[in-house]
């Protein structure tokens, strides 16, 4: 399972739970709306983690409704839809808990316009380095195709990978996402320093502070991690 990968960055699990009735779910009749009116993100849709009672929740029937279009549109089977969507949104919500047990009391204090983009270029990440080649396929176009739907600041997350963090070479961050060969080392690092540089943060930071704290510390910082490491 996708959401394994997680293991490896000491992630301690928190529980899960499905959510079968409506509960807080969005009812997908007024998402649309809703989504708008709120600004959010489609995976906000298909799950949620509540950082109170520090779980996660599977909006079932939504997950369920919203990966037949998906199955359509990229001409998948049906089922097999429905278990990629429901891993990555487990994905998602699993990296959101993984977020607030690095940094403790100051995930609430992290603004969504970072958060969410941050959450997305993990979750890419973690696909892009997960070891079965037909299922990372499959993971990709669902999350590209769950991508479209989202509004602006949720699909900055491409703007992380494109950072150039070493000029002579011209090293982008995506360089770390994207490098199978020693996957396991690579994105134990870029999860650590991620959390470092957003733990590290000025009080209401916006996207681009963060993104140049991306630019100036994150070679260092990875340098530091592989020694480390070592
Ligand atoms: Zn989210």
């Amino acid at each position: 399972m996708l959401v394994n990968k997680l293991r490896n960055l000491n992630y301690k699990f928190v529980s899960e739970q499905a959510v079968l009735d409506k509960g807080k779910c969005i009812s997908l009749n007024h998402y649309q709306k809703e989504l708008e009116k709120r600004n959010l993100g489609i995976w906000e849709l298909f799950g949620y983690y509540d950082p109170k009672e520090q779980k996660v929740y599977l909006c079932e029937e939504n997950i369920s409704e919203r990966s037949k279009k998906i199955a359509k549109n990229l001409n998948y089977n049906e089922t097999e839809t429905y278990a990629i969507l429901r891993e990555l949104v487990r994905l998602h919500e699993h990296i959101h808990a993984y977020t607030h047990q690095e940094i403790r009391e100051k995930f609430l204090r992290i603004p969504s316009t970072i958060s969410e983009p941050l959450t997305e270029f993990l979750s890419y990440c973690t696909i892009k380095n997960y070891e079965d080649e037909y299922y990372r396929q499959k993971y990709l176009a669902v999350f590209m195709e769950v991508d479209k739907n989202h509004p602006k600041y949720y699909r900055n997350w491409r703007d992380i990978l494109d950072v150039v963090i070493d000029k002579n070479q011209g090293l982008k961050v995506e360089y770390f996402c994207d490098n199978p060969s020693q996957h396991e080392k690579a994105i134990k690092i870029v999860f650590q320093v991620v959390m470092e540089i957003i733990k590290d943060l000025a009080p209401n930071p916006s996207f681009n502070d963060f993104l140049k704290e991306i630019e100036s510390t994150f070679l260092c910082r990875a340098v530091a991690y592989a020694m480390e490491d070592t």
